[in-house]
C-alpha cells in the first residue's frame, strides 16, 4: 500500500503554462498560490496567465489549426494518439490521483478509483468513436448530391471549475480533440495541477504542439481573456450561472463565438410513499448528496419526501450520513474529504446559518477538523425545508440535504420542479406508470427512476433552464464541437 503522505511530500508538480508545446512562466513572471484543502498549506505557486499569456496561447491554437497538422491529419492519426493519451493516464494513475486529491480535496481511494479512470475512459472512448461517426447524404432531388459533413470548428476555449477537475476537462476536450479542433483549457485557479499534468501526458502521447495548451490564472483575467478572444470560436464551459453568463457577455462583445455553459442545480429527490425500498432510497440519497462533499452540479442536495414515509426515510439518511469516513483525502479509508477552499468552507456555513434563521431543523452543519487547519464540513440535512426559502432555492455546493415534505406524486413533482435550476433528478416509486409519467414532467436535463447518479459517457448531460445550455458526453457532444458543412453538387440531367 502507497504511503500516501510520503509520496505527497516528495511530489514536484509542473506549476507553468503550457503554450505552442513548451511548459512556460507566466510572460509578467505572475504566479498564485495553490492550497491543500486538507490542511490549508501551500503546495505550490502556479504561474498565473494574463492576457498575453492567453493571446498566445489562442494564436498558437489558431496557427495549429490553420497548418493541418492535427485538424487535418487523418481520423486514424487522431485516433492512436488520443489512445496512447488514455493509456498515460491509466500508466501515471498513482501521480494523477494524488494531484487530484492534494489540490481538491478528493479521497485518494475516489481519484484513483472515479476521477482517474472516468477521464481516460472519456479520453479513449472518443478516440474509439473517431472512425465510427459517419456524415450524411441528404434526400436531395435527382440532380444533385447534397453532402453534409462536420468539421472542425477551429480553437475551443474549456473553462473548467474545481470540483471535478479532470473528469470535467475530459468531458471538454476529448470530443473537441477528437473533432480535429485546437483547445486552450483554463482551469480552475484551485486545482490546475492535474491539468497541467494532462498536458504534459498529451504532448507525449504525440498530440502538436499548440493543439491543446493549459493556461492556469485568475477567472476575471486568464478566464476571461479567453471569453473575449476574437480567435477563439468556441467556449464550453461549467461553473456558476453568473460567471456562465458573462460569457455570455464576452462572445456578444466580441466575436460572437459559441457558448455552450453547464451551471448547476438544485436537484431533487423525490421520495413517494410507494417507494419499495427505503434503504436503497437513503443510501441513493446520502451518496447523492454527501459524495464530494456535496460538491458536484448535480448532487441532488433537495429530498422531496412523501410525508407517509418522512420520519422512516429521514432517519435512514442521517443514519447513513454518518456513517461515512470523513476524513484526511490522504488516507485509503476516507469516503468524505474536504471543502474545496475556504472561501467555499465559508459559504457553506453561510448557509447553515441562513437554514437556521428559515427555521429550518438542522442536524450536522459544523465545521470539523480530522487534519487540523483542513476544510471539513460533517454530513448535514435541513429538515422542515419550505422550497420557496433560499436553502430550498439556491446552490450551496456542500453536504447540505434540504428536505421538504410533501402529499403525494403531484404535489412532489410540482415542487420539484419549482426551482430556478433543471439539470438532473430522481424519482423513487415501485408504480411504473408514475415513474414514467414524474420522468416525463420533471424538467430536469437527466433522471434517474429508483437510482441516483448512474452516470457514463454513453449519455449526454446538461441542463434545461439556469443549469444551462449544451450538453457534455455522448456522441452528441462531437456535435458541439463542429459546425455541419452542406456541399451540393450538380449532376445535371440523368444521362451518364
Ligand atoms: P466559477 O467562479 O463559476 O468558476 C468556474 C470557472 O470560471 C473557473 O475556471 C474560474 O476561474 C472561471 N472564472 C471565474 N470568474 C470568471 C470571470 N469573471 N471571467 C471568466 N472566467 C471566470 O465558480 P466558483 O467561484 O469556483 O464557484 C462558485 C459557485 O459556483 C459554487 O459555490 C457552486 O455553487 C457553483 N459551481 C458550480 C459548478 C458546476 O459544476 N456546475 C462547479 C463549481 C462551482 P477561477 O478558478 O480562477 O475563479
Ligand atoms: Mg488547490
Amino acid at each position: 500500500m502507497t504511503n500516501w503522505h510520503e509520496a505527497a511530500t516528495s511530489l514536484r508538480p509542473e506549476t507553468r503554462l503550457l503554450i505552442d508545446g513548451e511548459f512556460r512562466p507566466a510572460a509578467d513572471g505572475a504566479t498564485f498560490d495553490t492550497i491543500a484543502p486538507r490542511d490549508g498549506r501551500l503546495i505550490a505557486s502556479v504561474s498565473a496567465a494574463s492576457d498575453i499569456d492567453v493571446d498566445a496561447a489562442v494564436r498558437s491554437a489558431a496557427a495549429a489549426f490553420e497548418s493541418g497538422v492535427w485538424s487535418r491529419s487523418d481520423r486514424r492519426h487522431r485516433q492512436r494518439v488520443l489512445l496512447r493519451l488514455a493509456e498515460l493516464m491509466l500508466e501515471n494513475l498513482d501521480e494523477l490521483a494524488l494531484l487530484e486529491a492534494i489540490d481538491s480535496g478528493h479521497p485518494i481511494g475516489d481519484a484513483r478509483r472515479v476521477d482517474v479512470p472516468n477521464a481516460a475512459r472519456v479520453v479513449r472512448w472518443y478516440a474509439e468513436a473517431i472512425d465510427k461517426v459517419y456524415d450524411e447524404v441528404a434526400p436531395a432531388p435527382e440532380s444533385a448530391l447534397a453532402l453534409v459533413t462536420r468539421e472542425a470548428l477551429g480553437v475551443v476555449g474549456a473553462v473548467v471549475p474545481w470540483n471535478y477537475p479532470l473528469i470535467i476537462s475530459s468531458w471538454k476536450i476529448a470530443p473537441a480533440l477528437a473533432m480535429g479542433n485546437s483547445v486552450v483549457l483554463k482551469p480552475a485557479e484551485l486545482t490546475s495541477l492535474s491539468a497541467l499534468m494532462l498536458g504534459r501526458l498529451a504532448l507525449e502521447a504525440g498530440i502538436p504542439p499548440g493543439v491543446f495548451n493549459v493556461v492556469p490564472g485568475l477567472g476575471p483575467v486568464a478566464g476571461q481573456a479567453l471569453g473575449r478572444h476574437p480567435l477563439v470560436d468556441k467556449i464550453t464551459f461549467t461553473g456558476s450561472p453568473a460567471v456562465g453568463r458573462g460569457f455570455m457577455t464576452y462572445a456578444g462583445e466580441s466575436n460572437g463565438k459559441q457558448v455552450a455553459l453547464e451551471l448547476g442545480g438544485k436537484s431533487p429527490h423525490i421520495v413517494l410513499a410507494d417507494a419499495e425500498d427505503l434503504d436503497a432510497a437513503a443510501s441513493g440519497i446520502a451518496w447523492g448528496i454527501f459524495y464530494n462533499a456535496g460538491q458536484t452540479c448535480h448532487g441532488g442536495s433537495r429530498l422531496i419526501v412523501d410525508e407517509a414515509v418522512h420520519d422512516e426515510l429521514l432517519e435512514r439518511v442521517v443514519a447513513v450520513g454518518r456513517s461515512l469516513v470523513l476524513g484526511d483525502p490522504l488516507d485509503e479509508a476516507t469516503q468524505i474529504g474536504t471543502i474545496a477552499s475556504e472561501r467555499q468552507l465559508e459559504r457553506v456555513l453561510d448557509y447553515v446559518a441562513i437554514a437556521r434563521s428559515e427555521g429550518a431543523t438542522v442536524i450536522g452543519g459544523d465545521r470539523v477538523s480530522p487534519v487540523e487547519g483542513g476544510y471539513y464540513v460533517e454530513p448535514t440535512v435541513f429538515d422542515g425545508v419550505d422550497n420557496r426559502s433560499r436553502i430550498g432555492q439556491e446552490e450551496i455546493f456542500g453536504p447540505a440535504l434540504a428536505v421538504t415534505t410533501v402529499r403525494g406524486a403531484e404535489e412532489a413533482v410540482r415542487v420539484a420542479n419549482d426551482s430556478p435550476y433543471g439539470l438532473a433528478a430522481a424519482v423513487w416509486t415501485s408504480s411504473v406508470t408514475t415513474a414514467h409519467r414524474s420522468a416525463r414532467a420533471l424538467r430536469a436535463g437527466t433522471v434517474w427512476v429508483n437510482a441516483f447518479d448512474i452516470a457514463d459517457v454513453i449519455t449526454p448531460f446538461g441542463g434545461f433552464k439556469a443549469s444551462g445550455s449544451g450538453r457534455d458526453r455522448s456522441l452528441h457532444a462531437l456535435d458541439s464541437y463542429s459546425a455541419l458543412k452542406t456541399t451540393w453538387i450538380h449532376l445535371g440531367d440523368d444521362r451518364l
